[in-house]
């Protein structure tokens, strides 16, 4: 599933190529819009001119003149791309805005994707300053459940997912299915500067491009943050010790970590 990177990745891409160009026709194809009929959010945004591409956690928006603004999110393995307007309808084809001679298009194989879609509650950008060791020790305070499963949790930080918060707690030395609470000040401190530190490298790189969630960003580049990964998707971290997995799923997926440089 994208994550903050993925994302980041996909809004710079189109901010860069569509900012300032006018919406020329918005195509639904044929098949159903996710069951119901395409949002006016969407279809109303003919004839007016994108003016910015902004990222919330793992959503986009998207401002249009008018003051209207298109949310979405990937999903799994939704797909924004771009390609020349006159070209065929892709399968798995959600909507195409053309922009003249270039469109967008939403590609979404597994309907995970949504547009139009209202906003949950997000806690900080993870990126910015009001994400600090203080901020978690707000939120972990007397909080049993595995730090990993509050590093996923969007209303604690907004835009971290599987990949970037298994390396990050690598990097701080913690193990994923540690109560949060039990975590010292330290601990808190090397967490904050470990998922600012994978966050801005997976950016640096486009980010992760994995085999079976293959991401890539709206010109068809792949990311390459993944051949950076110290132990998400590896047998044997870049530590030289062997992984191993949390026993249990915390948010529906199991964990690897480092038996030796993990505590
Ligand atoms: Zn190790």
């Amino acid at each position: 599933m994208p994550e903050l990177p993925e994302v980041e990745t996909v809004r710079r891409v189109l901010a860069e190529r569509l900012v300032g160009r006018r919406v020329s026709a918005v195509v639904v194809p044929k098949v159903t819009f996710y069951r119901r009929p395409p949002p006016k959010a969407l279809t109303g945004l003919v004839d007016s001119e994108f003016l910015a591409a902004r990222r919330r956690g793992k959503y986009l928006l998207l401002d249009f003149s008018g003051d209207r603004t298109l949310t979405g999110h990937l999903g799994m393995s939704g797909r924004l791309f771009l390609a020349p307007s006159a070209a065929p309808t892709q399968a798995h084809e959600r909507f195409r805005m053309d922009f003249g001679p270039e469109s967008m298009r939403f590609v979404d194989p597994r309907r995970f994707g949504r547009i139009a879609c209202p906003l949950p509650e997000f806690g900080p950008e993870p990126l910015e300053a009001a994400f600090d060791a203080a901020h978690l020790a707000r939120e972990f305070r007397k909080r049993r459940a595995p730090v990993k499963a509050l590093l996923l949790d969007q209303a604690v930080v907004a835009g971290v997912g599987n990949i970037y918060a298994t390396e990050a707690l690598f990097l701080a030395g913690v193990r994923p299915a540690r109560a949060a609470a039990s975590l010292s000040a330290a601990e808190r401190e090397r967490l904050v500067a470990a998922v600012k530190r994978v966050l801005t490298a997976g950016i640096e790189t486009g980010g992760s491009t994995l085999s079976d969630e293959a991401f890539l960003d709206p010109l068809g580049h792949p990311g390459r943050a993944h051949l950076a990964h110290a132990v998400y998707g590896r047998a044997t971290g870049t530590c030289g010790h062997k992984l191993v997995k949390t026993r249990r799923p915390m948010a529906g997926r199991t964990s690897v970590y480092c038996l030796v440089c993990q505590r």
